[in-house]
């Protein structure tokens, strides 16, 4: 049977994004010369700040209906804030993506790569390895809330949490089953019961039946505060995490935090994820369009290339399986080859490859293309 083509939207977006991407591009093609894999890949200049400057809009009008033809998103980073503040390019493109395409789960693995320097006294690599899945479309990133008594010394602001029973039970299913795949099987909720009295003790409620149904998970809870003190002092795989949950923003906080234990936060990936297959999931790296480093091209660009690897995990889980579409790719094998690409250049720690941010002096296409010559030798 002839393979169906896994068609891809590219969105480069601004600053290091547009500069990582060619190579994020370059590094799938390779996988795809190397694995027989037929990929279509089709750029995009919305959803950046450039764009915006010149329609007064992150996206155009039929955005929706263009994207819908893809499988998947491929996105860069977004903004530009000297010219566009911050809050307008997110709510205006990426975060619509998110919410239209109901990519209810961000999912953001942490890993310890060899050659990658950890700040964490004394941890090799192996010794951090734990996934944060966070839930991604409600929670504390609503915007019903408002002003009163405004310019007077009563002013008031006001904004409110929303948590539904889907959503919550949603992103807890997901990580239950991810946690249930996983070796260790193990289930960290974050949460802050003790000070947010109403939908955090909803959260837990939520955790302890989700619980019953996955006898074989390990469940722990632990408080946003002392869970991220966690975070820096022990996030050894002997010790404690494997799968890690929590709302939007303990989810959000968790995830920068996370991939700053292992290193860099410029080779750290992120999926937004649609699992029910009815919209395109979006994959980028955590980073963003870091200004300060902007032009320079010394950007890693390991982040945007290994978020590819994380459709492996996918297609493990069988989330694109309703199409059989991945296994005509032979995807996994594809992106197992890459992380291990990836390794094998970081590892060999060579000055001139390695980029600032890993104690190089390295560029980003210096980097780029050893990945991908290191994927290329899988042909
Ligand atoms: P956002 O709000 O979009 O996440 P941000 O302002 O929080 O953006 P980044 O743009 O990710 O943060 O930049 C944070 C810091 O990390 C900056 O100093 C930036 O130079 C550095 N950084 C981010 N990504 C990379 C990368 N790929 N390579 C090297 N350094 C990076
Ligand atoms: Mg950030």
């Amino acid at each position: 049977m002839a393979a169906a083509t896994l068609k891809i939207a590219v969105i480069p977006g601004d600053g290091i994004g547009t500069e990582v991407m060619p190579y994020g591009v370059r590094c799938l093609q390779a996988a795809a010369q190397a694995f027989g894999l037929a990929l279509h890949f089709e750029t995009f200049d919305f959803a950046s700040c450039v764009f915006y400057q010149e329609h007064g809009e992150m996206l155009p009008l039929d955005w929706k209906d263009t994207l819908l033809k893809f499988d998947a998103i491929y996105f860069g980073a977004v903004g530009m804030p000297a010219l566009v503040p911050d809050h307008v390019s997110l709510w205006g493109g990426l975060l619509k993506f998110r919410r239209e395409f109901d990519q209810y789960i961000n999912l953001r693995p942490c890993r310890l790569m060899p050659g990658v320097r950890c700040p964490l006294a004394g941890r090799q690599p192996g010794d951090i390895d734990f996934w944060v899945v966070r839930e991604n479309t409600e929670g504390e990133y609503s915007s019903i809330g408002g002003k009163i008594f405004e310019g007077t010394d009563r002013e008031t602001v006001i904004q409110e949490t929303v948590m539904t029973r889907t959503g919550v039970d949603r992103v807890l299913r997901y990580a239950f089953e991810l946690a249930q795949r996983r070796p260790r099987k193990h289930l960290t909720s974050a949460t802050k019961s003790n000070g947010i009295s109403i939908t955090m003790p909803y959260w837990d409620e939520r955790v302890r039946e989700m619980a019953s149904n996955y006898p074989d998970v390990a469940v722990d809870k632990y408080h946003i505060d002392i869970l991220t003190a966690h975070f820096v002092q022990k996030p050894d795989v002997h010790v404690i995490f494997d799968v890690v949950v929590g709302s939007n923003l303990f989810g959000d906080i968790l995830s920068d935090l996370g991939p700053a234990c292992t290193g860099t936060i410029g080779i750290a990936p992120s999926g937004n994820i649609n699992p029910d297959k009815k919209f395109p999931s979006l994959f980028e790296p955590v980073h963003g369009s870091a200004p300060d480093i902007a032009g320079k091209g010394i950007a890693n660009p390991v982040g945007m290339i290994v978020s590819n690897s994380v459709i492996s995990f996918e297609e493990d889980k069988s989330v694109w399986a309703g199409q059989m579409m991945l296994q005509h790719f032979g995807f996994h094998d594809a992106a197992g080859a890459m992380l291990q690409a990836i390794e094998r250049v970081l590892a060999r720690g060579e000055a001139e490859v390695l980029t600032a941010d890993m104690g190089g002096k390295g560029t980003t296409k210096a980097l780029g293309e050893a990945i991908e010559s290191e994927i290329l030798s899988f042909k």
